[in-house]
């Protein structure tokens, strides 16, 4: 679904993703974990063309859409962004629309579908994450699981092959974080191939196929959660597990 190599990406004169190799199959559960700054997130946005690389090739489903000389083609990056769905960890609601017109909005304008239509599918995947009574509601009327959920709901109506969460839970309440986790491990079962940026380890042990450690732009270790998280190889990385578990 997903092929990385040899991904670099500097900003200025700082090189923050330092020759990323990455392969993901469809149906794989892959998280990231790694020190703030590490360049998760440059790596994810990257996926997503939210970022040009600097050099290296970023293969989603055969295609090729990094263009280090910036050249993108807007319709490819357009079929890419119904192809890849992304939740951030800031919900990135419009706040003047109500939670089922922010799950139409995109469908309309960028999936072209009809108000109709859009309506639809913007309540199956609402009534999906569990907020069938709170379609209604304005963002400020939701908490900030719900609100996160609304967000899922919006990038799964497009209907994505793939989705990326960057720290979905990291600004929840902790105890709002279970109810999106939930909604989180639903799509797992149902072989949604997806990459997760996340802290929470115990999820990430329970959850992912394959972790990966990255630190300073490069990806340090990566292996299966129970390799990963009770037997590392790298003193970088078990410095990183022993700090968080
Ligand atoms: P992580 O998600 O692992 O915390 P990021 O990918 O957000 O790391 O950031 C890695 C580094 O890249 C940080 O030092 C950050 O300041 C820098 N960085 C990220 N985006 C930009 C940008 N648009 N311009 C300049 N520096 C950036
Ligand atoms: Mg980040």
């Amino acid at each position: 679904m997903i092929k990385v190599d040899q991904l670099h990406k500097s900003f200025g004169i700082h090189e923050i993703l330092k020759g990323i190799d990455l392969t993901v199959h469809q149906g794989e559960i892959v998280v990231i974990i790694g020190p703030s700054g590490s360049g998760k997130s440059t790596l994810l946005r990257c996926l997503n063309c939210l970022e040009v690389p600097t050099s290296g090739t970023v293969k989603v489903e055969g295609q090729n859409f990094a263009d280090p000389s910036g050249r993108y083609h807007e319709k490819r990056v357009a079929k890419l962004r119904t192809e890849i769905g992304m939740v951030f960890q800031s919900f990135n609601l419009f706040p003047m629309m109500t939670a089922i017109q922010n799950v139409m909005a995109a469908q309309i304008k960028i999936r072209k579908k009809s108000p109709e239509e859009a309506k639809v599918t913007a309540e199956e995947y609402l009534k999906k994450v569990g907020l069938a009574e709170r379609m209604h509601h304005y963002p400020n009327q939701l908490s900030g699981g719900q609100k996160q959920r609304v967000a899922i709901a919006r990038a799964l109506a497009m209907e994505p092959h793939i989705m990326l969460f960057d720290e979905a839970t990291s600004a929840l309440d902790p105890e709002l974080v279970g109810e999106v986790l939930k909604v989180i491990r639903k799509l797992a079962d149902e072989g949604m191939t997806m990459i997760l940026v996340t802290h929470e380890m115990r999820f990430a042990e329970e959850i992912g196929d394959r972790i990966i450690f990255m630190d300073q732009g490069v990806i340090v270790e990566e292996g299966k959660p129970d390799d990963m998280f009770n037997a590392p190889k790298h003193e970088r990385t078990k410095r990183f597990i022993n700090q968080v578990l």
